[in-house]
């Protein structure tokens, strides 16, 4: 198949024309249950109709004007940000590394205004997913990212999450602040402890560092909190979130306590589309539904409902499954078969679910679905988990 696009995307040989909620539905009336969200994009699910009505609303009256004007409704998304969150400050962009690039420049920065220069390194951690622009892929140093992109971009140390030794003896003279992913997205859904949150902080605070969190994928209600770190009580000085905030419009923010951003005075930094009128009306909207009372006990309600029978499901089928892991609706399942046959499978069920690092896929539904679809969701990987069991004792059987 010859395609006008760049080859960087194994594509799934699959068009949708149509979502509503949790359904995707091809052009010949196939129905798919979303389970992947577009990655933790669409966090309310297809069409929702307060985004349709934000979006064509502002559709009708401005696009863009650029950041050299004021943009009200960009004022009232920040101010709703910061009212919801530690930080006071909000600087938009248009994607989720873009988000982790402003963290970056703003600690270094940070540094620099102290008259410290020469801090620029951050720490970051195995199996970390920050991004694909070249200080991102840096930062999040996986091999396969980096390979033949030319010298990796300095100042990024990377430790084990469950190394504390390795990370206290990686703080040094040069250090700036440490990153990492309240829960690891891409490497696996691995949630990181709430303790060793605390821990980052406190060392943060004994070196002077700052802790910057990407919550690009769990942001905005995703593990069941407005934002993952609250399940720890610690705060950082930076957040980087995008994915879901935008329900699907691309939309992207790095949050910062003034002191953290005090180097970023104007002219430091910029961006000629983050935050234009169409994102930001789609952003407000989506806050108007997540910040809702009782909406995130909605989420943590069907969360306990998937991880309990999906534990069930572990039980019934060791062979498939090992692990359930996660937080809220970002779940993952690791597996002891290849997660791309699971997920081939799961497609055949007309089942989306995205694969992750370290052999699991991801469940990502958007928070918006309701205990029915849910349970549906969970005959369709009970279906699959008993086919591709069934399929193994058979190649068992043929072997023998
Ligand atoms: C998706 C993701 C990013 C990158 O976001 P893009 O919008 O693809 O640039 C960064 N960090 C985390 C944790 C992510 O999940």
């Amino acid at each position: 198949m010859t395609s006008p696009l760049l080859p960087t995307f194994a594509r799934v040989d699959l068009q949708f024309e149509q979502g509503q909620g949790v359904w995707l539905a091809t052009r010949d009336g196939e129905r798919y249950l979303d389970f992947g969200s577009g990655i933790a994009v669409n966090s309310l699910g297809h069409a929702h109709p307060h985004l349709v009505e934000a979006l064509t609303r502002q559709a009708g009256k401005l696009w863009h004007t650029s950041n050299l004007f004021r943009i009200p409704e960009g004022e009232r998304l920040a101010q709703r940000l910061v009212d919801n969150s530690f930080a006071d400050q909000v600087f938009y962009t248009n994607s989720g590394a873009e988000a982790l690039e402003c963290a970056i420049k703003m600690a270094r920065k940070y540094h620099a205004a102290n008259g410290q220069p020469e801090r620029y390194r951050i720490i970051t951690f195995e199996g970390a997913f920050h991004g694909r622009t070249l200080a991102t892929i840096a930062a999040g140093g996986q091999a396969k990212y980096l390979e033949g992109f030319g010298p990796k971009v300095d100042g990024f140390d990377q430790v084990r999450v469950d190394d504390a030794e390795a990370l206290k003896a990686a703080i040094g003279p040069a250090t700036a602040a440490i990153l990492i992913e309240p829960v690891q997205g891409e490497g696996g859904v691995r949630v990181v402890p709430p303790a060793k949150l605390r821990e980052l902080r406190k060392l943060c605070d004994e070196h002077g560092l700052l802790l910057i969190l990407d919550e690009v994928q769990t942001g905005v209600g995703r593990t069941g909190k407005l934002f993952a770190h609250e399940w720890s009580g610690v705060t950082p000085d930076i957040m980087a979130i995008a994915k879901g905030i935008g329900g699907g419009f691309p939309l992207g923010a790095c949050l910062s306590t003034l002191e953290a951003g005090k180097g970023m005075t104007a002219g430091t930094h910029g961006t000629t589309f983050g935050g234009n009128p169409l994102a930001v009306a789609v952003g407000n909207a989506v806050l108007d539904v997540v910040l809702a009372p009782g909406f995130l006990d909605h989420v943590n309600q069907i969360s306990l409902l998937l991880r309990q029978r999906l534990a069930e499901l572990r039980d019934r089928f060791p062979h498939i499954i090992a692990e359930v892991r996660g937080e809220g609706l970002l779940l993952g399942l690791k597996l002891n078969v290849p997660n791309t046959s699971f997920a081939a499978a799961a497609l055949d069920e007309r089942l989306i679910l995205v694969g992750a690092g370290d052999n699991t896929v991801r469940l990502l539904p958007p928070l918006t679905i309701t205990e029915d679809e849910a349970r549906e969701g969970l005959a369709r990987l009970e279906a699959v988990a008993g086919r591709l069991q069934r399929e193994a004792r058979g190649a068992a059987a043929g072997a023998a």
